[in-house]
Order: structure tokens, then sequence, then C-alpha cells
């Protein structure tokens, strides 16, 4: 059977038990709860924020001059006003520490977030129209501890989940005072070179000269190689910063390069910028990015900067890691007992049993269509059940079950009157 319609390219269905990894639910779920835990013991504590936000808030947030602003947000009209599917969580995790007034509260925020992006993109293995994304805040500070426990706490979640042929590459983007003269003198060192440069670079040149750093193109890393580098026009503050963040990072055993050509492809970062990359991923190594971000909140209005660092991480480039790293990834939920019923009046007293082991916390299921003992029997296997609990007219005339155990295939006859104690105990 065929609907006319089906999933629109770039996105997929979650399916129980689909055989690839990256859309089964389960290996979702596995992910899911990895992140939860972490987060937990980290001191973080979730965020919600709505799907729809106002384009404006992406538009000033995240500057008019980046690729996910000039041309991939998913935006519509209604009435007078522009919405957009957001196309990342900080602007609007800012967005929501601002309106909430959370920088009241005592101590520093410590959020995470797990959820749906949307961003017009031409899609490919790693890279989709809605994907999702999670990622951690702490806002409040300046402290580069702050800086460290955020890198700290996205190694965590990669450890954890059994990640652990990560790159981490780090680097210092400096202040926005200073970052003007070193834009100045890159643009004076590359203009000579112009003519070399491809055109996505040439129109960078002008806009976002910045992103010419992180080139992919052979050629353009050569021009590189001799240009300026951001270090040299650091401030005093900034430099110690870097200094501070590189010894908590080695205090507390995490590894990282230094990339002075890391750059973010987001206005409103200052000082601290990473990333974390792995190669079983292919084309799209990224695996998460982070920095701090001072300048978000009076880019979206607020009076002054508010300290604030981040990570943001694709939850399918994660899936598609572990899978390429050979992990096990969880397959189907396995059920605690299946209920097997042959006839109408031993399938009424099998919904019976069936609603009682639920209500006592067993994973409990039979089936709906009255299907031939054979057919039931492939069920249960298929359901990968501990326990399997057979009712027909005989088992009803002596009000005991046939509870046979899966893995030995041993056979025992219980009375109806125990028999959800009696499988309670057993999978204690
Ligand atoms: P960004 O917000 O662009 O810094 O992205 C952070 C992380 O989200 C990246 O490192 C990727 O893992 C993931 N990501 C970004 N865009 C996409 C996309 N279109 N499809 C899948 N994952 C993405």
């Amino acid at each position: 059977m065929k609907s006319t319609f089906q999933t629109i390219e770039g996105t997929s269905d979650l399916l129980p038990g689909a055989p690839k990894a990256l859309v089964r639910t389960e290996v979702w779920h596995h992910i899911e709860r990895g992140i939860h835990e972490i987060m937990r013991r980290h001191g973080f504590s979730e965020i919600r924020t709505p799907i729809l936000e106002h384009t404006g808030l992406i538009a000033r947030g995240i500057g008019q001059l980046t690729d996910i602003v000039s041309k991939e947000m998913y935006t519509f009209e209604r009435g007078n006003t522009n919405y957009v599917l957001r196309p990342e969580l900080t602007a609007p995790i800012m967005r929501s520490y601002l309106q909430h007034h959370l920088e009241q509260q005592p101590g520093v925020q410590r959020l995470y977030y797990l959820g749906a992006c949307f961003r017009a993109e031409r899609p490919q293995k790693g890279r989709y129209r809605q994907f999702h994304q999670f990622g951690a805040e702490i806002i409040g500070t300046e402290d580069p501890r702050a800086d460290a426990e955020i890198i700290a706490v996205m190694m965590e979640v990669y450890r954890a989940l059994g990640l652990l042929e990560t790159r981490l590459r780090i680097n210092t983007l400096g202040s926005a005072e200073t970052r003007p003269q070193y834009r100045e003198a890159l643009v004076r060192y590359l203009e000579p070179h112009r003519e070399t440069l491809t055109g996505v670079s040439q129109d960078r040149l002008s806009r976002n000269p910045l992103r010419i750093l992180d080139t992919k193109v052979e050629a353009e890393r050569k021009i590189l190689k001799e240009a300026p580098r951001l270090y040299a026009y650091l401030d005093e503050e900034s430099r110690r910063n870097y200094e501070a963040l590189k010894r908590v990072l080695a205090s507390i055993a995490i590894p990282y390069l230094e990339d002075p050509m890391l750059v973010r492809g987001l206005d409103y970062y200052t000082r601290t910028a990473f990333e974390l990359e792995h190669d079983g991923i292919g084309a799209q190594s990224a695996l998460a990015g982070g920095g701090r971000y001072d300048l978000l909140a009076p880019a979206i209005g607020a009076k002054k900067p508010v300290p604030a660092v981040g990570f943001a991480a694709g939850m399918e480039r994660l899936i598609l890691a572990m899978e390429g790293s050979g992990l096990p990834l969880p397959e189907s939920d396995p059920f605690d007992v299946w209920m097997i019923a042959l006839g109408d009046a031993a399938g009424e007293k099998a919904f019976i049993f069936v609603q009682s082991l639920r209500r006592a916390g067993l994973r409990a299921g039979l089936e709906l269509t009255g299907r031939s003992m054979k057919a039931q029997m492939r069920l249960a296997n298929r359901a990968g059940s501990r326990w399997v609990v057979i009712l027909g007219e005989k088992e009803l005339e002596t009000e005991q079950a046939i509870v046979k155990d899966m893995v030995t295939g041993e056979q025992i006859a219980v009375p109806f009157m125990g028999l959800t104690q009696n499988l309670t105990e057993k999978l204690k």
C-alpha cells in the first residue's frame, strides 16, 4: 500500500525497530537517555523553547551575513508577522533568558536542550533539512572555567555513549574591539590574492572575511599559510582567558588541538570557539561546535552584553558516528511477557491478565487479530519476549496457564490466582 504523499526531502520518520539505526526510535531513546543523564550529573536543567520564533530574533541573533540567515531559513508570513522554524537554539534560549529575567536568579544558569531544527540545505549524508540538536549553555559568567565546563559536558556525552575517537579543536576569536583590526589586516593580506580565491571566498572577503579561514580549498589554504594570525591581535584579557581555558582543559585531562584557522559560522562569537570532529561520518565530520557569545544578548535587544558560552551538537551525526565506530545500538525493545490466547473466551481472559501485568510494571503484549497458535508464537519470538503465557480452553477449565521460559524452553503450569505475582517475581 502506498500513500500519495511521502516525507519531504531532507526529513525522516523514526520507526520502531527500523533496520537503519539513524531512523530507529529505540536508538534515539538510547542517546536521549544518555544525554539527559550526563546533563543531570553536570547540574544542567532542561529548557524547551517553541519551534516557531520571530524571524527577526534569528536574523538579528545569528547575523545577516551567515549562510543560515541569508539562505537557509524556513520562514512564512501570517498577518503582519514573519515566522521562522528555528534553525538552532542558542538565540531562542537567550531570548528566553532575557524574557524571563533569569539573570535575577542566583548564580549562573546551566541550561540544556534537545530538539528539532530546520535549515533549507541540500540534503546529503549527515546534512538534513529537519535535523536534531542537543546542546548546553552556561549564562552569566565570563569565567573561562565555564568554557571548559561546556567542553567537558559535551565530551562526556560522547564518552558515555562509547564514542572515544573524537577530535577537539579550539581557538580564540578575541574581543569585539580587536576583531576589526584583525579583519582589516586579513583583508589587506588577501586582497592581492583575490583572483585566486573561489567565488564564495571573494564574496566573503568583502562581507565576512574571517569565514575564509576555515576554507577546505587547497589553493586557498596555501595562501592562508602566510596570513596574519588572529592570536597576534588579541587583547590582553582574551589572551589570558585563552591560556586559562587551555590550563583548565589540561587539568581535567581533556586533549585538544589548537587551530588558529578555526572560526565559527555565526557572528555572535567572541573569544573561545571550538569544534568536535569524528572521521567516521564522511564529508560532514563536525559532530558539534560552540563557543562564547557575549554579544548575542545586545544583538537581540538587551542593553548590555550577557556573558555566555555553549555548544550545539547534531544528534543524527552522533548516531552516524556511533554506527561508523561499530558501537552496539539497541534494536527493538524486548517484551517481558507475551500472552497467547486460543479462542474467544481465552482471548478475553488473556486481555485481563495482560492489563494486570502492565499495571504491575511489566512490558506485556498480546495479539488482537485472533491468529493461530503458530502465528502468535512467531509474534512472541519477534517481540523478543522472555516469557510466554499460553491460554486455551483447557487452561480456562483448570484455571492454570502454561508459562513458557523462552530461554530454556521449559514449560510449567501456574494457577491463575498467582499468575501476575509469579511472573513479576521471575523478572525481578
Ligand atoms: P551549528 O549550529 O551550525 O554550529 O551546528 C552544530 C551541529 O549541528 C553541527 O556540528 C552538526 O553536528 C549539526 N548540524 C548542523 N546543521 C545540520 C544539518 N543540516 N543536518 C544535520 N546536522 C546538522
